[in-house]
């Protein structure tokens, strides 16, 4: 049963970060999931060659992402032999590591590690990035949140580019453990035709590995209005799309994404989730948002337009992390993205649109809060 003190604990995590004291995270790595950067790195400071979680999970089953943070209020310990979030010497909740997946040390027939292929996120959502590479950053027209170059220059922890083959045989692997639900797929920037053929080939190759016919999961590619295009996506058995579009209001979205902006503009963005939910049907399609960067009108805008075209959204919150130009800005306080996300809860449940929880949900990943206010009304 989740809980609104939840919520609010969580919102917190996510804002503030938090830190560790010795022997709190000593079996990450071994017995729980560690983080190993597939996209990009959320923590407030850099920690290689340390083992932190990727994420963890409150007391109510809330699944909450770990950003490290030296300088947070928010510390994790063990008190009388329990995992706990405290602050100021107050405990705030039992908390409990997510089990570390075995094929994560395990390697393909081509000799490539798993883990540097496919990570699962959250509790059951198996996460591949294909390309760990955008080309806005050789122009220096990243997105201003964006640390994606410096992760992997930092890390160095997962593959750039990832054989389909050898996808498929990581998901094999990682759905025969049992824990995987879901799929998330996401990749850099590529030649429209060349990432429809891939993004179709790595599904297919997924879908042989699990034998099934459908995949229960989402992508996210490049947005396209191109219906063939999401027709050829939706003909491989995936079950829902989503768009990366970042910011709703306009300007600010040219101003934090300008290479984005240049191929993408926000219109276009709009038509193609509009043609995507006709050819996906009504809840399989996801705006995906950064949340913090815009004003709490322009993003409540956003969602209740795409909520009434019968799309979903995904809202992460922002984090003002190492390596992107807003590392060392702050993020709005944890109260606004709490007053922030139960509106949008309210907006998405009037709207009438499916949940879509069947493709992407409140155990894929801990860095939004709209999955946990929805669940709140009743919504899983
Ligand atoms: S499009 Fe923007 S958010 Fe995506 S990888 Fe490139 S810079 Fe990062």
């Amino acid at each position: 049963m989740a809980e609104l003190h939840s919520l609010r604990l969580k919102a917190n995590l996510l804002v503030d970060g938090v830190n560790f004291e010795p022997g709190a995270l000593d079996e990450v790595g071994t017995l729980f999931k560690e983080q190993n950067h597939g996209l990009f790195g959320w923590d407030f400071a850099n920690h290689k060659g340390i083992d932190l979680p990727d994420d963890f999970m409150l007391s109510d089953g809330t699944v909450t992402q770990f950003r490290f943070n030296p300088s947070s209020s928010y510390t994790m310990l063990v008190r009388d032999g329990e995992l706990v979030v405290e602050r100021s010497g107050e405990t705030l909740d039992s908390v409990s590591l997510i089990p570390r997946p075995k094929y994560y040390d395990s390697v393909t027939e081509s000799g490539a590690v798993m883990r540097q292929i496919a990570q699962i996120g959250g509790e059951d959502c198996f996460f591949v990035c294909y390309q760990n590479y955008c080309s806005h950053f050789a122009k220096g027209e990243e997105c201003a949140f964006c640390n994606l170059v410096s992760t992997k220059k930092t890390y160095d922890s997962v593959l750039t580019r990832k054989d389909v083959n050898d996808i498929g045989e990581v998901a094999a692997a990682a759905f025969s453990e049992g824990m995987c639900e879901h799929i998330l797929l996401t990749g850099g920037c590529f030649s429209r035709q060349k990432e429809t053929a891939l993004v179709a080939d790595i599904v297919q190759s997924i879908r042989s590995a699990l034998g099934t016919a459908a995949v229960p999961g989402t992508i996210l590619p490049s947005a396209t209005t191109n219906e063939d295009d999401m027709r050829r996506y939706r003909d491989t058995g995936i079950g829902a799309l989503g768009y990366s579009m970042e910011i709703w209001d306009e300007a600010i979205y040219k101003a934090f994404c300008p290479g984005k902006a240049m191929n993408t503009s926000h219109d276009a963005f709009f038509n193609a989730i509009g043609k995507a939910v006709r050819i996906f049907g009504p809840g399989n399609v996801y705006g995906v948002f950064v949340m913090g960067l815009e004003p709490r009108k322009s993003f409540i805008e956003g969602v209740r337009t795409l909520s009434a075209i019968g799309a979903n959204v995904v809202p992460f919150v922002w984090s003002p992390n190492p390596g992107s130009m807003l590392e060392g800005h702050r993020a709005p306080t944890a109260e606004w993205y709490v007053d922030t996300i139960l509106e949008a809860a309210e907006i998405v449940c009037e709207s009438g649109t499916p949940s879509g929880t069947a493709n992407h949900c409140y155990r894929c990943d801990g860095n939004s809060l709209l999955h946990d206010a929805l669940r709140l009304k009743g919504v899983t």
